[in-house]
This record gives C-alpha cells, sequence and structure tokens, in this order.
C-alpha cells in the first residue's frame, strides 16, 4: 500500500476471484463458467459491434433492453443492464445501504457481499446458515436491514422455494430485499415476476454462468421502476457506458438464442445428477445442488488436501478457507469428458490415501 492510498480503504480485503490460471492447461472447473462456447449468432453479434467501436455504446442498451423485457415479462423501464451482475450488486450496496440502514446476509454466501459493505462503510450482519447448510427464510424477516440472498445459494448450491422469497419481501415493506439469481438457470425458481408486484425488491441475473458470456460481463437487474431509476442514478455518476458495444450486443443475441442455453442448462443438471451419485459411492457428502456446481465432503480426505491433489494432476476446483466450509470444495459440472476426469482423479487420490494410511498402521 502506499502512502497516498485512502485511509478510508487501509482495512479493506478485496474479493479473491477463482484461479484463473495462465501455465497449464486444466481441467477447470473452478469458476463455474459455462463448459460451452457461445453459439454463433453471438459471437458474429459482438464481432459486427466490435467493428464500430470508434463509436460510444449506446449507455440505454435499448436493443438489449427491449429484448430482456420482452424475454422476462418486465417493462424497459424495469430493467438495467449492467457490467457483470457484480456491479448490478454494488449499485445496489451504494444506493440501498449506509450507516443508518445495514445490510443482512447469510454468513455463508458469495464473498463479495461482504466486501462491497466494507468498501463503502456500511454495517452488515451475517446470519448463520442452519446446520444443514440451508437459508432459513425466517431469519431474514422484519430485518430492519437491506437484505441480500444469493438463490440458489453459492457456494451451497441450495435454494428457497419462491414463496419463500415473497415472505421475505412481505415482511420488509421498508427495506430493499436483493435476490441474487446468478445460478437460477440450473434449477431454481425465478422471482423476476414479483417486481411487478413490490416496489422493494430487486433481482439480480447473470450472462456468466448459464449464457457462456463470463468474459463479456454482463449482468441485469430487474426491479419497479423507481428502483432502477434510483440504480441508474449511480450508474450515470460512476460509468454510463458500463456495458460496452460487444457485450451488449452478444447479450441480445444470447437472449434469442434461449434453446441453445436451455438445451446446456439441461445437460450441465444431468452431468450433475451423474457425478453426484458418483461422488455418494466414493463417500461423499454431497449437498443437494440446484446450481453448476456441487459442494462436497469427504471424511477420507481434507478439503484442501483434495484440492492441491487435484490440483497436481491438472483439476481445478475451488476450496474456501472459512470454518464451516473448509472441508468442502466447490466443483463447477463441465462437459461429461471433464467429470469423468475429475472423478477419476478423486478416485485415485482416495486410493493413494487409503494405501498411505494402511502403510502407516503397518
Ligand atoms: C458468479 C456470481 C455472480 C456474478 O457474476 P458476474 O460474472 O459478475 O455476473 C454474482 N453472484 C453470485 C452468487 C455468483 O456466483
Amino acid at each position: 500500500m502506499s502512502k497516498y492510498f485512502s485511509k478510508k480503504y487501509a482495512s479493506l480485503t478485496p474479493y479473491t476471484p477463482g484461479e484463473q490460471p495462465k501455465d497449464t492447461e486444466y481441467v477447470k472447473l473452478n469458476t463455474n463458467e459455462s463448459p460451452f462456447a457461445p453459439p454463433p449468432s453471438v459471437v458474429e453479434a459482438a464481432r459486427a459491434e466490435g467493428a464500430r467501436s470508434q463509436l460510444y455504446s449506446d449507455p440505454e442498451c435499448s436493443a438489449l433492453v427491449e429484448k430482456a423485457a420482452e424475454i422476462f415479462g418486465v417493462k424497459k423501464t424495469q430493467v438495467l443492464p449492467t457490467n457483470g451482475s457484480d456491479e448490478i450488486l454494488h449499485f445496489a450496496f451504494m444506493a440501498f445501504c449506509d450507516k443508518d440502514t445495514p445490510v443482512v446476509f447469510p454468513d455463508i454466501t458469495y464473498g463479495f457481499y461482504s466486501v462491497f459493505a466494507k468498501l463503502h462503510s456500511i454495517p452488515y450482519k451475517t446470519i448463520p446458515l442452519k446446520a444443514d447448510f440451508s437459508v432459513d427464510y425466517r431469519d431474514y424477516l422484519h430485518a430492519n436491514a437491506t437484505v441480500v440472498i444469493a438463490n440458489p445459494n453459492a457456494p451451497t448450491g441450495l435454494c428457497l422455494p419462491v414463496w419463500q422469497i415473497e415472505e421475505i419481501v412481505k415482511a420488509n415493506p421498508d427495506n430493499i430485499v436483493v435476490i441474487d439469481e446468478a445460478y437460477v438457470d440450473f434449477g431454481g425458481e425465478s422471482c423476476v415476476s414479483l417486481v411487478q408486484k413490490y416496489d422493494n425488491l430487486l433481482v439480480t441475473q447473470t450472462f456468466s454462468k448459464s449464457r457462456s458470456l463470463a468474459g463479456a460481463r454482463l449482468g441485469l437487474g430487474f426491479a419497479c421502476e423507481s428502483l432502477i431509476a434510483d440504480l441508474n442514478a449511480i450508474k450515470y455518476s460512476t460509468n454510463p457506458y458500463n456495458v460496452n458495444r460487444m457485450t451488449a450486443a452478444a447479450g441480445r443475441a444470447a437472449l434469442c438464442e434461449n434453446a441453445y442455453f436451455t438445451g446446456n442448462c439441461k445437460i450441465v443438471c444431468e452431468n450433475r445428477q451423474a457425478t453426484a451419485t458418483a461422488l455418494k459411492e466414493l463417500g461423499f457428502e454431497v449437498l443437494d445442488s440446484k446450481t453448476n456446481f456441487l459442494f462436497v465432503r469427504s471424511d477420507k480426505i481434507g478439503g484442501r488436501e483434495l484440492y492441491e491433489k487435484l490440483k497436481e494432476r491438472g483439476v481445478l476446483v475451488r476450496n474456501f478457507t472459512g470454518e464451516r466450509i473448509k472441508d468442502f470444495n466447490r466443483v463447477t459440472i463441465g462437459t461429461a469428458e471433464q467429470m469423468e476426469i475429475f472423478l477419476r482423479k478423486t478416485k485415485e487420490i482416495l486410493e493413494e490415501k487409503a494405501n498411505e494410511n494402511s502403510g502407516d498402521r503397518s
């Protein structure tokens, strides 16, 4: 830290993104990207707009917003595209939290929430997940704070039904409820339609997971008109051209390729099922995922050790450091071939470990 760095950020701990290795070709199951490339129409749309890059992008992303409104069944004034959904979440922390309006979220969830809170000196409270790692929606009724919930949650993969989300929204009429639906396309229930009914709900989605555009950076926020206007006030005070030309065009084209992405999600869900079954046969505890990853733990090997041994063998998964979750790994669901390699290496590691242990005893 230089002597010039603002004192207000002295205690900042930035978010740590998952590894994006440049050395070896890994079977990359650590950051929940799609294993499938975007379809040709999406690539072509981005290419065509790239040829007009001397011009600023449309700050309103009109074509994208129009398509999104049509697909999601909301008005154009109820949608806000952003540079990844991280940006809309960041806008929400700026717009709807401050020292008098704290924020609450689960103790085990997306790591960025606490980073945003600290960045803006927003007091925050975390609510422990239940022993089975689920969110108890009753913990968020009458919260007296902005509520942020990833549904399905990460890194657990567990999901709340929409009626419970609605109970939370209803019970917090004086506060905003933010529902982060980054993984909703893999078996969760979306609550986007509730934004028609409640003026205190913001729902965020991303193109990074189910829509194969992690590298393009595109997210969408859905809310009533006045909340979107608030978020726009933040956007136009920070970066009016937050979504670039290529990305806006790619996103619009992606919304026209619903069949392709739905098909991919179906494949991912099938691979998830097969991988979960195989892991359980190997003795793993596997949480019931409604996402494109599995959160898994074994009595036979520590979480960090399994992570490291998989990495030595060219398979990258994500290990966390939190006390309750350090023995878990989060494994992104890739293609059937990738999952086969992951399972084969995992089996090898467990066998090696069993041999070592019997060796110790002799
Ligand atoms: C991946 C992810 C996001 C944001 O991703 P972007 O790439 O910024 O759209 C948001 N929330 C959760 C829970 C995520 O896992």
